[in-house]
């Protein structure tokens, strides 16, 4: 009989863009090994019993931020622990130099090796990052990023452009604590650098470049009016940055886009204008790659269901009209993937005020039970367009596909077991993160993981970690691999 490490018998497995299907999965060396419709439980050293409950792939939780608040060590430790709970196995991560992070610069050559020796050993699912190219030395080295380092993914900020980011004391400059302007010019070299090595290396995965976009210049006026209304909350935060600085953004990313033929990412959609901006684009330029993402928390929340500075972030959370219209873009295949934006951010570094508070917050655990429960069971959303959304595609975006995100043999078995009626109330507690609060507290969900598998090996039962943090740096582009 063949043999394998693991075998999963009895669920429903959901297969990205395919659909449910009743079978068994053999999983040998960490990788699937057999699909059939029936294995023999004595098959396999460990068996898992997957009755009664679905089988999706591991989630890819395309947009975190390890180390931003806290040191790279800590939020690898404790937020990698907190995607087990909503599913995730595999997160990529942004990263740059200036000020947060490692407040400090210079070439990647020496600070990517900090970061993942930062993150060695302590990660609780397998990971890779995406850079962020500030300073003209650090363009140079694209090539050798997305060439040799396993960096298939890169970023920029379009809003740092001459924005007071970090109190009244630093303008953008030293922010960035970048040597050149970050303005187009700097854009333009870098989308020409990524489009090269795009050329170069793209047949083995997708090298592209992912936009915070929303406009410097509109948000000094916006934010300026709201201060003088004395406003303050996630609502004030949504009127200083309003969704049409999220269009400009898109539109000028774009035309650059278009112009160096460079593939790009527009992060965090948050609105129906954003969305409407991407859409423009898109017919603009056919044959440009222009994929769009939104948030669990763009997907949920609404700045009139927030107290206090918790929820600040950037993009602010909108209104329920943007909350539908971005739901109507996911059921009808407009948003390729739906990822957390996880910031780990301490109530403490929120504080009562609004316009010092430091944004972001945490959200990779529900990334699963947003979809099932929201879109899912709320909105009829497919589980094969589910397991597509938080799964498959953000792992063909950023290069790591089939490897990751995909359930066919010699994949990496990174398996997912959900019991689709079970219901919780989200709390802090239950997120396994380190961040002390959450926006989400007390949103009603159901679709949990009851177990989530990495390469094989269970790393999350019945709400708790097991076994020693296991995760690995996936070198992305990542060819497909034979068995
Ligand atoms: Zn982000």
């Amino acid at each position: 009989m063949t043999r394998y490490d693991t075998v999963v018998l009895g669920g429903t497995v959901v297969f990205p863009g395919e659909g449910p299907i009743r079978c068994d999965i053999g999983v040998r060396d960490g990788r699937i090994a057999a699909i059939a419709d029936d294995l023999e439980s004595s098959a396999g050293d460990d068996v898992v019993d997957a009755r009664g409950l679905h089988v999706f792939p591991g989630g890819v939780d395309g947009h975190m931020h390890f180390g931003i608040y806290r040191s790279i060590a800590e939020d690898v430790a404790s937020e990698t622990e907190s995607s087990l709970v909503g599913g995730a196995t595999t997160a990529l991560s942004y990263f740059r130099t200036g000020h947060h992070y490692l407040n400090k610069t210079g070439p990647y050559r020496e600070i990517l090796p900090e970061v993942l020796a930062a993150s060695d050993g302590l990660a609780r699912i397998d990971y890779g990052y995406h850079l962020a190219p500030m300073t003209s030395g650090q363009i140079d080295e694209i090539e050798w990023l997305a060439g040799e380092a396993g960096i298939a993914s890169f970023k920029y900020f379009m809003f740092y452009k001459g924005l007071n980011l970090a109190g009244d004391s630093e303008d953008s400059d030293a922010f960035t604590m970048s040597d050149d302007k970050y303005d187009f010019g700097h854009l333009f070299s870098m989308m020409e650098q990524i489009a090269a090595a795009d050329a170069r290396r793209g047949g083995e995965g997708r090298i592209s470049l992912s936009l915070h976009c929303e406009n410097a210049e509109l948000i000094k006026l916006f934010m300026a009016r709201t201060q003088a209304a004395s406003l303050q909350g996630a609502r004030a935060w949504h009127e200083a940055r309003p969704p049409l600085t999220e269009r400009l953004s898109v539109h000028e990313a774009a035309i650059l886009a278009d112009a160096t033929r460079c593939r790009v990412n527009l992060l965090h959609l948050s609105s129906a204008e954003a969305l409407r901006g991407a859409l423009e684009a898109r017919s603009l330029y056919p044959s440009l790659d222009v994929r769009c993402e939104t948030t669990l928390h763009h997907l949920v929340l609404t700045h009139d269901m927030l107290d206090g500075t918790g929820g600040k972030v950037n993009p602010p959370i909108r209104t329920r009209d943007d909350v539908d219209a971005l739901w109507d873009a996911v059921m009808r295949g407009d948003i390729d993937w739906v990822a957390s934006d996880h910031a780990c951010c301490m109530e403490s570094q929120k504080g009562d005020d609004v316009w010092p508070a430091l944004p972001g917050f945490g959200g990779t655990a529900l990334l699963y039970p947003v979809m099932l429960s929201e879109g899912h069971h709320r909105r009829g959303l497919p589980l094969e367009r589910v397991a597509d959304l938080v799964s498959a595609a953000p792992a063909r975006a950023f290069g790591c596909h089939p490897q990751k995100g995909s359930l066919t043999i010699g994949a990496d078995a990174d398996l997912v077991l959900i019991d689709l009626d079970r219901e919780q109330v989200v709390t802090p507690e239950l997120l396994h993160s380190a961040q002390d609060h959450t926006p989400f507290e007390g949103v009603r969900l159901k679709g949990w993981p009851v177990r989530t598998i990495l390469r094989g090996a269970t790393a999350f039962a019945d709400g708790e970690v097991v076994g020693e943090p296991a995760g690995r740096f996936v070198a992305r582009p990542c060819p497909a691999r034979a068995l």
